[in-house]
C-alpha cells in the first residue's frame, strides 16, 4: 500500500484512519489485574477459535504460563508486548484494544497486511506487586505506596545479553529468554514494547531515525489533546531524533557516555535491551511512552531566569541526598531482615544507583555551558527526583513491612520501619503539594499507543523490504 507522499509524511487518508481510531477507545477507568488480563485473552480465543492462535511461549521464575495470542495472517510479523516493566501497566490495556479491534474488524487486520503478535504480560510475577493500585490509578499517593519495579537484573527490557569492553552480562532471566526466542523465532518487523512514564508528557523511542513517523507520531497526542514532553531526556547518552523522539536507548550508549564522565562504566551497565536485540532482524522498534498525570510545563520550551547547569546540579545533590538518607535506613535494618524478597532485592540495587545517579549528574554539571534553562526542563529535573522519592521510598517501606506482616520484624526493624515511614509520609506530601496535575484518561494512553502503534505499521509500510 502506498502510505507516503512524496513529501514524506503519512498520506492524509491513512492518517485521519489512526486519529479516528485512536479516539474512539472507549472510556477506561482501571488497570486490570493478571488474572483479569489473561482470562480476558483467554476468553477471546475461545470465543473467536478461527481468528485468534493462543500459544504458550515461556514460564515466568515463580512458574506462570505466558502466553502469546496471534491475529492474522498478513506477511509482516509484528510483535507487542506488555508488562515489560510490570510498574507501567497501560499496554495491558492497549493490547486488548488491539486485539478487540482486529477481532472486530476484519478491515483494519487487511490494511496493514500483518500477523498480530501480542503478549499479553512477560513478567506476570512482578505485576502482581502492583495490583494495590490499579483499580484506582489516578490517586498518585496509592500509586506510590502500591508501587513495585524489579531490580535492574530482574528487569525483562533490560536483562538481554550484552558483552562491551569491560562488561559482560549473561544472567538472562526467564522471561527475556521466552522473549528472545520469539523475536528470533518471528524476525519481527515491528517490535513494540509497550512501556510508560509517569509525570509530563508523550514522548517516544525509535530504534532508528525515521524522519517519515516524526510528524504523525507528534500529531496523535495532539489529536487526543495530550502535549509532548520536552524536558530533560532520561538519560544524558541519549540522541534527540526530533522533539519528544528519542533513539531507543542502549547500554553501549550508555556505558560509552559513563566512560566518558571517568566513571566505572562496567559496575553501572547492566544487560541490554529489546530494541538493541531485534536490531540483528532488521527490526524497528517503538516505545511510546505516556504520563498517568500531565502538567502544563511539560511543554513548555520558554527560558526561565534559571541557569540549566545549576537546575541540573540542584537535582544531582537532591539525587545524592536521596541515595543517602535511604542508605542510612536499609543500613540500620540489614542485620535484622530475614525475608530476600523483592522488594528488597529492589531496594539494594536502586539505593545506590541514587547516589551515583546523582555523582554523574554532578559530573555533567560541572561541564555544562551557561544557558537559561526552559520551563519544562526546570520541571522535568525537579519532578525526577519526586518520582524517584516516592518509588524507592516506597519499595523500602515495603520491603520492611513484609518483615512485619510475617511476625519476623525485630524491635529495632520496627524502629527502623517507623523512621522509613515518616522519612516517606514527607516526600509524599511534598509530592501532593505540586499543583496543575491533570489526571490523564487511560483510554487517551491507550490512544496513544494504539494510534502510535498503527502509525509506525503504515511507515514502514511505506519503507518496504527491511534494512539490515
Ligand atoms: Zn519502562
Amino acid at each position: 500500500m502506498s502510505g507516503l507522499t512524496a513529501g514524506g509524511t503519512l498520506d492524509a487518508g491513512l492518517l485521519d484512519d489512526v486519529l479516528v481510531r485512536a479516539r474512539a477507545v472507549p472510556p477506561i477507568s482501571d488497570f486490570p489485574t493478571v488474572d483479569a488480563l489473561l482470562d480476558w485473552f483467554a476468553a477471546l480465543a475461545d470465543d473467536h477459535p478461527s481468528l485468534v492462535r493462543r500459544r504458550r511461549v515461556g514460564t515466568s521464575r515463580l512458574g506462570e504460563p505466558i502466553e502469546m495470542f496471534s491475529i492474522g495472517d498478513g506477511p509482516r510479523p509484528h510483535l507487542l508486548f506488555a508488562g515489560v516493566h510490570p510498574n507501567e501497566p497501560i499496554g495491558f490495556r492497549t493490547l486488548q484494544h488491539l486485539a478487540a479491534e482486529l477481532v472486530a474488524d476484519p478491515e483494519l487486520c487487511a490494511m496493514t497486511d500483518a500477523t498480530w503478535h501480542l503478549v499479553p504480560c512477560i513478567d506476570p510475577d512482578g505485576t502482581r506487586l502492583n495490583e494495590g493500585w490499579f483499580g484506582d490509578p489516578t490517586d498518585r499517593t496509592a500509586y506510590a505506596r502500591g508501587f513495585y519495579r524489579p531490580a535492574p537484573r530482574e528487569q525483562v527490557e533490560w536483562t538481554f545479553p550484552f558483552a562491551y569492553k569491560d562488561a559482560y552480562f549473561d544472567g538472562v532471566i526467564p522471561e527475556t529468554q521466552a522473549l528472545m526466542r520469539l523475536i528470533d523465532e518471528l524476525r519481527p518487523e515491528l517490535m513494540v514494547s509497550l512501556h510508560n512514564a509517569e509525570l509530563g508528557g508523550v514522548y517516544y523511542y525509535l530504534s532508528e531515525d525515521l524522519p517519515d513517523a516524526v510528524g504523525p507520531l507528534h500529531a496523535v497526542p495532539a489529536a487526543l489533546g495530550l502535549p509532548l514532553d520536552t524536558g530533560e531526556p532520561e538519560s544524558p547518552a541519549l540522541r534527540r531524533l526530533a522533539p519528544a523522539v528519542y533513539l531507543a536507548g542502549s547500554s553501549r550508549d550508555e556505558y560509552d557516555y559513563l566512560e566518558s564522565l571517568g566513571l566505572d562504566a562496567a559496575a553501572m551497565v547492566g544487560g541490554e535491551g529489546s530494541a538493541a536485540y531485534a536490531r540483528r532482524h532488521g527490526t524497528v522498534t517503538l516505545i511510546a511512552e505516556l504520563p498517568y498525570w500531565s502538567h502544563p510545563a511539560a511543554d513548555d520550551t520558554s527560558d526561565t531566569t534559571a541557569d540549566y547547569a545549576d537546575v541540573v546540579r540542584a537535582k544531582a545533590e537532591a539525587l545524592v541526598d536521596v541515595g543517602s538518607t535511604l542508605s542510612l535506613l536499609l543500613d540500620a535494618a540489614r542485620p535484622d531482615l530475614t525475608l530476600r524478597s523483592p522488594f528488597l532485592r529492589a531496594s539494594e540495587s536502586f539505593v545506590p544507583m541514587m547516589t551515583e545517579a546523582g555523582n554523574s549528574e554532578l559530573v555533567r554539571a560541572g561541564r555544562l555551558p551557561s544557558r537559561p534553562a526552559t520551563g519544562a526542563e526546570v520541571f522535568s529535573n525537579e519532578e525526577v527526583v519526586r518520582m524517584f522519592r516516592l518509588r524507592y521510598g516506597g519499595m523500602l517501606v515495603r520491603a520492611l513491612e513484609a518483615e512485619a506482616f510475617a511476625g519476623l520484624a525485630t524491635a529495632r526493624l520496627h524502629r527502623v520501619h517507623a523512621r522509613a515511614r515518616a522519612v516517606y509520609d514527607e516526600w509524599l506530601a511534598d509530592a501532593q503539594a505540586v499543583t496543575g496535575l491533570e489526571v490523564l484518561p487511560v483510554e487517551r494512553l491507550v490512544g496513544v499507543q494504539y494510534g502510535a502503534t498503527l502509525t509506525m505499521s503504515h511507515v514502514l509500510a511505506k519503507r518496504g523490504g527491511r534494512r539490515r
